[in-house]
């Protein structure tokens, strides 16, 4: 059976697809609806490669949680602690450039960068690590905060968004990051996040980024107490915001892990959920370039198979995850480059890898033995502190 001749009941849709139509949301919901998989997974491969062409990505980076200490405290979440908390932590100045050295060393391009909404810390210590880290190769990409973060630190700096955004970017801040979109629907963020920023201040903020130049990514956190209608609206509403502000870089959904937190969801999102979503997320999102796999969250298995369901990008190497773990994910708090690359090759995709702003610094080739004649000499100048860990061995 090929991809123009299913008996699916999605024909309208494909043609839509197949003619570059945008899809309206009753299209996205059938297309959540559907049981057929495969029917799913053959149109979302197929608009991906449209795009995408067979490549897929990953990146080099490291994780820096600055603290968990919060003055919220959503539901959903059990990375936050009080300072009555004996499992509280803050990392220092010194902490944080210390981490940043030996991933440098490792040949990282990115870090990324979130924390609680911290109860003391003045706005200074925020631009001061930004300055500290950048100041050790002006190469390495800082990919920090969220939304409500952004919020926190503007009542902080007593300034607007804009202009907080401002002195943050000329302390280094190069992306803002996609968390803490959650559900956009009130009713469901109330449940699940009671106090966070709502949906439009989240938009707002990553809309006020992308008019200063700026890029981000998005995200979704699915498979709690929201419907399939909530997600629908929840992919309409960014990709409204891309239309007219158009700095999203990738969407990445986030499959909610169920664990130490006070919602009650027996267990995370089944591996269809996660495939559909991911598929639906690819055809829904047609002005977004690319879609992540995100294999802390999904499994590094799960993920490679996402790669023919719509998926172009597996995210990175990490070293050091704590919110998704702490909230029960079972996957590993790093992994290599070398397993990234074998799982995409695996898949039937190239492998290339991308900095922040999902651009080629390294396209490898599909197999092994002709990775020396891909290996780009723009990697030499774009990778900082590049270094044999970086290859794969
Ligand atoms: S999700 Fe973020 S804002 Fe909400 S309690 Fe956790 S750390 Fe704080």
């Amino acid at each position: 059976m090929d991809l123009f001749n299913r008996p699916d009941g999605l024909q309208d849709i494909r043609d839509k697809v197949i003619a570059g139509r945008r899809l309206t949301p009753e299209d996205g919901l059938r297309l959540f609806q559907t049981r057929d998989l495969n029917a799913l997974a053959s149109l979302a491969d197929f608009a991906n490669q449209r795009r995408n062409g067979r490549r897929a990505s990953y990146i080099l980076n490291r994780y820096i949680n600055y603290s968990n200490y919060c003055i919220l405290s959503c539901q959903f979440c059990a990375f936050s602690r009080k300072k009555r908390d004996n499992d509280g932590f803050q990392l220092t100045e010194e902490q944080m450039v210390a981490k940043a050295r030996e991933a440098l060393a490792l040949g990282i391009t990115e870090l990324h960068i979130v924390g609680g909404l911290h109860p003391s810390l003045p706005f200074s210590h925020y631009t001061g690590f930004l300055r500290a880290l950048k100041a050790l190769d002006p190469r390495l990409q800082l990919k920090c905060f969220t939304a409500v973060e952004i919020l926190h630190l503007a009542w902080l700096a007593k300034k607007s968004v804009r202009d907080t955004l401002l002195e943050l970017k000329e302390a280094g801040l190069e992306s803002l990051t996609g968390g803490g979109a959650e559900i956009f629907r009130k009713e469901v963020r109330s449940r699940i996040a009671t106090g966070k920023e709502s949906g439009a201040e989240y938009l707002e903020v990553h809309g006020t980024w992308h008019n200063l130049g700026g890029r981000s990514t998005c995200t979704m956190l699915y498979g709690h107490v929201e419907s399939l209608e909530d997600r629908i609206d929840h992919l309409d509403q960014l990709r409204r915001q891309q239309d007219l502000s158009r700095g999203f870089t990738g969407f990445i959904p986030l499959p909610y892990q169920p664990e130490n937190n006070g919602i009650p969801v027996p267990h995370a999102p089944s591996g269809f959920d996660q495939l559909r979503t991911i598929a639906v997320s690819r055809l829904y999102l047609d002005n977004i370039d690319h879609i992540t796999a995100y294999w802390v969250g999904m499994g590094l298995k799960m993920a490679q198979i996402a790669l023919s369901h719509g998926a172009d990008d597996l995210h990175g190497t990490i070293l050091e995850e704590h919110i998704f773990h702490m909230a029960g994910a079972k996957s590993p708090q790093m992994t290599a480059e070398a397993d990234l690359v074998r799982a995409i090759r695996e898949a039937g995709r190239e492998p290339v890898q991308r900095n922040t702003f999902y651009e080629p610094i390294r396209v490898w080739g599909a197999r092994p033995e002709t990775d020396a004649a891909h290996a780009t000499h723009a990697a030499d100048r774009a990778t900082p502190q590049a270094t044999a860990a970086g290859s794969l061995g």
